[in-house]
């Protein structure tokens, strides 16, 4: 069965008047586009917003040059548009990746070489990213600042295709490093200057890491805040409420990194992390600490970005095994995933099956009692958290944690967006904004899982063609 059908009233004109919103594509990009009229109808599609606010039925969505011009139930079809038949498909806004690095786990190939090292996948991160419906990301912490940041340039300007980038700068790590990619601060001046240096270059956004100390994570957030720039923090030597109390924008992971309730915890150190995940593990969600901490959190405007995808590979028998993951990775980096998975899949001790859900129920009750949550993937761990794929993954960990496929949707599309300051421009299917919009087979407010089934990537009203992107990075990740 084809998948989405097409008829073009006038006849096809590739780039054209786009050019006034969009720059101009290379031919390498254009390879990926399988729709690139300036004025398109997408017709009898099911629009989820966004918004939070249930599926509509039946709608005309119309774009030109980039932009959502008209999203209505009776819309005519305005003359000379390209029409798609959305009948039996949703459109749902680019999804927004507030925890989506450009680097992977590179396989260790030798046994001998035990060093952790995060190469970055300037080759297959970007098309993954695309083809999953990723739209916008923040890298969230980069091993490679200069490359993020070469890499959006080459996607701003149409030479590579990819998502809209915000680039985090290099992790604002203390010392205690677990990999040579970090640069460990030596003191407050330290992380001043490095903050000062990388919004020279082009950071639009900070990452505090866990070894970091309070003097060094206050001047960081001074120096960063001093230029409207806001610091996130996958946090350990800090716990949640002293980062709070410092003025940290974003806290990434959620409850199952706060080391605050570790007994003993000594400041500015980060606990043995078996001993703290242990200790986690014995907390219930309507222990009265958790609900203070929360009260904090939304009194100061702290937003958590959850990133359930990364944990669920760490739960005993847990993620499923996705054809399209194993189909992207280098054959050394499947064999090693598939391997740890195994050997993960054999422990009878492990704190994380009670971790897992007690994030998950964090989550609802952060949102419940007024917290804003954001959505990201965390492509790190032993592997098997892709781009793109991992990002659908996320969405569908928060249905189970109890959210509506609607708000799980607005969790990763528009509050990502308020969050990066976006909101007038990207984050819904409204008339106005850039046209970054996915179509998807089936009816994801119904089975999240629809999510997955992605026909058409639009990013400023381009439509990009998942299965040309997939193809050119599969057999790739873990190497580029
Ligand atoms: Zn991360």
């Amino acid at each position: 069965m084809r998948p989405w059908v097409f008829a073009t009233l006038a006849g096809a004109c590739l780039a054209g008047p786009l050019q006034a919103q969009v720059p101009t594509l290379s031919a390498d990009t254009q390879a990926f586009v399988k729709v690139a009229q300036p004025l398109v109808a997408i017709t009898h599609v099911r629009v989820i917003d966004g918004n939070g606010t249930p599926a509509v039925e039946d709608q005309t969505v119309v774009l030109r040059d980039g932009r959502i011009i008209a999203v209505q139930g009776s819309e005519p079809v305005p003359q000379g548009a390209m029409v798609i038949d959305g009948n039996g498909h949703t459109l749902i806004p680019g999804l927004v990746g507030m925890h989506d690095h450009m680097f992977y786990p590179a396989p260790k190939v030798n046994p001998e070489a035990k060093e952790a090292l995060y190469p970055e996948q300037g080759s297959s991160f970007p098309k993954l990213y695309l083809a999953g419906g990723v739209t916008t990301i923040r890298t969230t912490g980069s091993t490679e600042p200069y490359t993020d940041l070469e890499l959006k340039k080459a996607i701003d300007a149409g030479k590579i295709p990819g998502p809209k980038i915000h680039t985090t700068g290099p992790y604002l790590e203390g010392i205690g490093s677990y990999t040579p990619q970090m640069h460990e601060l030596v003191d407050a001046a330290d992380a001043r200057a490095t903050v000062g240096y990388w919004i020279g270059e082009g950071a639009t956004s900070f990452k505090a890491y866990m070894h970091i100390t309070r003097a060094e994570l206050a001047a960081a957030i001074d120096a960063a805040h001093a230029k409207d720039i806001k610091v996130t923090g996958h946090l350990c030597s800090i716990g949640f409420r002293e980062a709070a109390e410092l003025g940290i924008d974003n806290l990434e992971h959620g409850l199952v990194v706060d080391t605050e309730f570790m007994p003993g915890k000594q400041v500015d150190v980060c606990p043995d992390a078996r001993a703290a995940a242990a200790e986690l593990a014995k907390m219930e969600i309507g222990d009265p600490r958790l609900r203070q901490l929360i009260a904090l959190l939304v009194a100061k405007r702290v937003a958590i970005t959850s990133t359930l995808p990364v944990f669920e590979t760490f739960v005993p028998g847990r993620a499923p095994v996705d054809p399209r993951v194993l189909d992207a990775m280098l054959p050394e980096t499947r064999t090693e995933y598939l391997h740890t998975r195994d050997q993960i899949a054999k422990k009878s001790d492990s704190p994380w099956p009670a971790l897992f859900k007690l994030e998950q129920a964090f989550e609802r009750a952060f949102v419940q009692q007024g917290g804003v949550l954001l959505a990201g993937l965390d492509p790190t761990g032993f592997g098997g958290v892709i781009a793109g794929y991992g990002d659908q993954r996320e969405v569908e960990l928060l249905v189970e944690a109890g959210f509506s496929p609607v708000q799980a949707i607005q969790v990763a599309t528009m509050n990502g967006a308020r969050f990066l300051g976006e909101d007038k421009e990207l984050g819904s299917i409204e008339p106005g904004k850039a046209a970054d919009m996915v179509l998807v087979r089936g009816n994801p407010a119904q089975d999240i899982q629809d999510i997955e089934n992605v026909v058409l990537v639009f990013k400023d009203g381009v439509g990009y063609d998942p299965v040309k992107l997939v193809r050119a990075a599969n057999g790739t990740v873990g190497l580029r």
